[in-house]
C-alpha cells in the first residue's frame, strides 16, 4: 500500500475478509489486479460450523487453482435425499458423486468453514490482508473513496467492495433495507457419526421435512453436521441473529419425529437459537466508487445451501468485469456485474425463501404435490447447481467489445 502521513491509497480495497472478501481477491489476482483485504476482526475464525458447496461455487474454486486441497478436506455425499419425518421413508434421492459433477460441471463438498476459511486465507496471504481493520465511515470524492478504520487509520481507494456481510456498513453507505425476519429460527450442531445407530445413509445430504419444520444434515469428516429449522418466533425479539431458546425446546420440536431426527438433536448440548434473516435486494448494487458482493447484497435464506455459493458466483463475476475494464472503468464494471448478478440471486433468493414453507408442509396433497417437484431434480435445483458464471460473464463482456 502506498502510503503518505495520513491517509493510503490503494487501487482496490475489499472490506470483508470471509468467504467472498477473500474469493474476490485472488479471482482479482488471477487476473493480474492487486487488492487490499481489510476484516475487522483480528484473526480469522469462522462461526457455524460447516458449509456446503455445490457446483456452481466448486467449479469457481477449482479453476481458482483450490480444487486438490479443498477436496482434500472435504466430503463428497452419496445423495441427497428428503424423507418422510415420521417414517423416514424417501420421498426423493438423487445420487451425488461423478454423476453430479459430470452433469452439473463440478463436485458437491460438505467441509469445515474453517477448513475452507483457512484454504482462502492462506492462497491469499497474509501481506494483503488487513486484520483488526473495521470500516467505520465512508465518503466519496473527486480522486477516491475514503474509508475510514477507527483512530487515524484511513484509506483512499479507486474502488471499495463491500464483501462485509449481512450488516455490512458499505451498504449502509450505498443504501438499501435492514435484515427481514423469515419468522423462522434455526438450531445447529455436529454430532460423531457413532452417535446415530438409527441414521439412514449417514453420508448422504438428507432433508428431514415435515410440518412447521425441516432438519438438513449432511456429514463432514466422520460426523454429521445439522441445521434444524423450526417455524417462529412469529416476532424476533434480540438485535442481532444469535438469540437464546428455552431448555429442551429443540428437543421438544422434534419428539415425534423418527428416531434418527431425534438422536441428532439429542446428541449435542442446545446450541443458540439462530433467527433467519434475508437482505432485500438494494433499489442499486452500486454507488459512486463502492459496490457490493455477498451476503451484503443479497443474504438468502439457507434452504438451497446458496449463500456462500452465491457469493463465490459474485466474486468470479466482478474480477472478470473489474479485469475487462480496468479499476479506472469502475462505472461500466459495476454496471455489467449488477447486470449479470440481480436477476440470478433474487431468483435464488427467492427459491430459498419460498423452499421454506415448502418444506415445512403438513402431510396431505400439497406435501405430495411437492415431493413430485422434489423427484425431478433438473427442475428443483439443476438451474442452481449448473449455472456457469464464468461463461455468462465471458458472454456479456465479449458481447461488448
Ligand atoms: C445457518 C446457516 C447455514 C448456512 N449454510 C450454508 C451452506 O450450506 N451453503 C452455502 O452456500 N451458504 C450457507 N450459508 C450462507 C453463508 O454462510 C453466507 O452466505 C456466506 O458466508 C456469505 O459470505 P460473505 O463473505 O458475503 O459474508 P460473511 O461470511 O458474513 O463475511 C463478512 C466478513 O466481513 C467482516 N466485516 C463485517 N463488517 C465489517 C467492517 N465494518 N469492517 C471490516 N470487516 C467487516 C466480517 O467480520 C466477516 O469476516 C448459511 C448461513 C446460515 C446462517
Amino acid at each position: 500500500m502506498a502510503t503518505d502521513t495520513t491517509t493510503t491509497d490503494v487501487d482496490i480495497a475489499v472490506v470483508g475478509g470471509g468467504i467472498g472478501g477473500l474469493t474476490l481477491a485472488l479471482a482479482l489476482r488471477e487476473r493480474g489486479i492487486d487488492a487490499e483485504v481489510f476484516e475487522q476482526a483480528d484473526e480469522l475464525r469462522e462461526v457455524g460450523a460447516a458449509v456446503a458447496l455445490a457446483a456452481n461455487g466448486t467449479r469457481i474454486l477449482e479453476r481458482l487453482g483450490l480444487g486438490d486441497e479443498l477436496a482434500a478436506a472435504s466430503v463428497v455425499p452419496t445423495e441427497l435425499q428428503y424423507r418422510h419425518w415420521r417414517s423416514g421413508t424417501v420421498l426423493a434421492g438423487h445420487p451425488i458423486g461423478a454423476e453430479y459433477a459430470r452433469r452439473f460441471g463440478g463436485p458437491f463438498w460438505g467441509i469445515h468453514r474453517a477448513s475452507l476459511q483457512r484454504t482462502l486465507s492462506t492462497a491469499w496471504g497474509p501481506e494483503r490482508l488487513h486484520l483488526g481493520w473495521c470500516l467505520t465511515g465512508i465518503a466519496d470524492g473527486p480522486d477516491g473513496v475514503r474509508l475510514e478504520f477507527g483512530g487515524d487509520r484511513t484509506v483512499r481507494a479507486r474502488v471499495v467492495v463491500g464483501a462485509d456481510g449481512v450488516r455490512s456498513a458499505v451498504r449502509g453507505y450505498i443504501g438499501g433495507g435492514a435484515p427481514v425476519y423469515s419468522g423462522t429460527s434455526g438450531f445447529r450442531g455436529i454430532v460423531p457419526t457413532g452417535a446415530l445407530p438409527s441414521l439412514p445413509a449417514p453420508r448422504a445430504v438428507q432433508f428431514w421435512v415435515g410440518p412447521g419444520a425441516h432438519l438438513l444434515h449432511y456429514a463432514v469428516g466422520e460426523t454429521v453436521n445439522f441445521l434444524a429449522v423450526l417455524d417462529g418466533p412469529a416476532e424476533w425479539p434480540h438485535a442481532a441473529g444469535l438469540g437464546e431458546a428455552g431448555p429442551g425446546e429443540l428437543d421438544a420440536a422434534f419428539a415425534q419425529w423418527h428416531p434418527a431426527v431425534r438422536e441428532m438433536v439429542a446428541a449435542v448440548p442446545q446450541s443458540p437459537r439462530w433467527g433467519l434473516f434475508v437482505l432485500p435486494p438494494p433499489p442499486r448494487w452500486s454507488r459512486g466508487r463502492a459496490v457490493l458482493l455477498g451476503d451484503a447484497a443479497h443474504a438468502m435464506l439457507p434452504h438451497h445451501g446458496q449463500g456462500a455459493n452465491q457469493t463465490i458466483e459474485d466474486a468470479t463475476v466482478l474480477a472478470r468485469c473489474l479485469a475487462d475494464t480496468g479499476p479506472q472503468g469502475y462505472g461500466t464494471a459495476f454496471g455489467r456485474y449488477e447486470r449479470l448478478r440481480r436477476a440470478r440471486t433474487r431468483a435464488v433468493q427467492r427459491a430459498a425463501w419460498d423452499t421454506s414453507a415448502a418444506l415445512h408442509l403438513p402431510d396431505g396433497p400439497d406435501a405430495a404435490a411437492r415431493d413430485e417437484r422434489l423427484r425431478a431434480l433438473d427442475g428443483w435445483l439443476g438451474w442452481i447447481h449448473g449455472h456457469d458464471a464464468d461463461a455468462a460473464a465471458d458472454a456479456l463482456t465479449d458481447a461488448r467489445r
